[in-house]
């Protein structure tokens, strides 16, 4: 049996590593590489083998980095089933057409200047239409149920606790020449044991090998307790200033998480009465498939929705949610104080520009950050305290007051990470891999982990393959 590391080999993106046992190739997530323009065009649209020879993927969730190329792996010649579970495959038919969206729209931009400069012009990795069809290789398996998804091998799905539909995966394999046998636990990207909404990552005892995410490897966050206070305090202050608060938030899993939390706060009296919208397409559909999917609520949702009377974690007088872009520029002309929250996470692209364009000069204002914001984007320059910002070319004076949360991040820290890893039975535990960090993250993690007992601990680079 091999592994092969083809992408999050110290680094987050671009999640994709392959294994291969009995003459079949089992791929193990196949998610967009994100980075500079030039590098990620062609990294992505070449794959390290030719996709017709994969006999099956199996994917941990949606997030665009673990499932983002798929519709190009289909593209070329991919014949298999992609295995994942019910809510994942649903999040992925908006997140996988958003996606093929971008591509297009990206490639736009690109030609324009290649036009310019007399280059021939380049297609988008994949279109909308790719990523539909790609939609029909998707079979959903319920948690906790062994599927064979290749000759010698069997997938099991446990609650990760990240986003919605998200698993940590469990493979059982026989070779069949050696008669070998390996249990490999696939952490996927792991969430946080207090995360609202979500039940917590399933603790598993039992692996030969493991390859585990170490994105905060290096760091601690906040607690989630923390987090909504804070929310309350921002929200009180702006509106007894008059004001508006704009939260530039990823549509999936960080804006579910947020509405949840200013519906508790709304029932517990916490925060005045005050329209809150959601206006983004994408967040507005993935709300609807956090409804279709109460089998994956914890039980403090229940708890909630009982005491309260309330009929959905996502649903409370005071919200709309905004799908229509006419209604979408009615909220440019909001005097009163309201909650806006949109999309991109980052401040990138999409209506939240609107929105900052409007409010970033008025300081009754509050531009609420609450993700990673990473570099070179829109929201980590507001972040870092920026006086002037460019949206759509032009300069706009930061006046707003501009706040940062951090207790909302959907990742697992390095105390939660540790936690997690110390539950396996050491003597068993042939190998670890270090997979989806960067490298500081990633061998802050493994030191700290051989020094808790873990026997092999390995970040892999990518390309490399391992043979057991
Ligand atoms: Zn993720
Ligand atoms: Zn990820």
């Amino acid at each position: 049996m091999q592994i092969t590391f083809h992408g999050a080999a110290r680094a987050v993106t671009g999640s994709m590593h392959l294994l291969e046992v009995n003459d079949q190739r089992v791929l193990l997530e196949c998610g967009l590489f994100q980075g500079r323009r030039a590098e990620t065009y062609e990294r992505n649209l070449n794959f390290p083998f030719d996709p017709a020879t994969i006999d099956a993927v199996v994917l941990s969730h949606a997030h665009i980095d673990h499932s983002g190329n798929l519709p190009n792996l289909v593209k070329q010649g991919f014949r298999g089933a992609i295995w994942s579970t019910a809510a994942t495959r649903n999040l992925s038919a908006y997140m996988l057409l958003d996606s093929g969206h971008i591509q297009e729209k990206d490639v736009e931009y690109v030609n324009k200047g290649r036009r310019r400069k007399g280059e021939a012009p380049i297609d988008p990795i994949y279109t909308q239409e790719d990523a539909r069809a790609c939609l029909s290789y998707f079979v959903s398996v319920g948690m906790e149920r062994s599927v064979p998804v290749a000759d010698g091998v069997k997938v099991t799905f446990y609650e990760a606790g990240h986003i919605l539909g998200s698993a940590i995966v469990v493979l059982e394999i026989r070779e069949h020449k050696t008669g070998k046998e390996w249990r490999i636990v696939f952490s996927g990207d792991l969430g946080r044991e207090e995360m609202a909404i979500l039940r917590s990552p399933t603790v598993i005892r039992e692996a030969d090998i493991l390859l585990m995410e170490s994105t905060y490897g290096n760091r601690l966050h906040d607690s989630y307790e923390s987090a909504r206070h804070r929310l309350g305090d921002i929200i009180v202050r702006t509106t007894k200033r008059r004001g508006k608060v704009i939260v530039p938030a990823f549509a999936v899993g960080r804006t579910q998480e947020l509405v949840y939390a200013l519906n508790q706060l709304d029932a517990a009296g916490d925060i005045p009465q005050l329209p809150v919208f959601v206006d983004s397409p994408l967040a507005v559909n993935a709300t609807d498939v956090f409804r279709m999917h109460p089998e994956a609520w914890d039980s403090d949702v229940e708890k909630f929705l009982s005491a309260d009377g309330r009929r959905s974690p996502f649903d409370y007088p005071n919200i709309e949610y905004v799908r229509d872009v006419r209604r979408s520029k009615q909220l440019n002309f909001l005097t009163e104080p309201a909650v806006i929250i949109s999309a991109s996470g980052m401040a990138e692209s999409g209506r939240i520009l609107h929105h900052l364009k409007n409010n970033i000069g008025d300081p009754e204002n509050t531009i609420l950050i609450v993700s990673f914001q990473a570099q070179e984007t829109l929201g980590r320059r507001i972040l870092e305290g920026a006086k002037q910002v460019r949206i759509f070319g032009e300069e706009y004076t930061v006046r707003a007051d501009v706040e940062h949360i951090n207790g909302y991040s959907a990742h697992a820290d390095q105390a939660e990470l540790l936690e997690w890893a110390n539950h396996f039975d050491k003597p068993r535990l042939q190998k670890t891999f270090l997979v989806h960090g960067e490298e500081e993250a990633s061998f802050t993690l493994a030191e700290k982990l051989r020094n808790q007992g873990h026997r092999e601990v390995e970040v892999p680079v990518r390309g490399q393959k391992f043979s057991f």
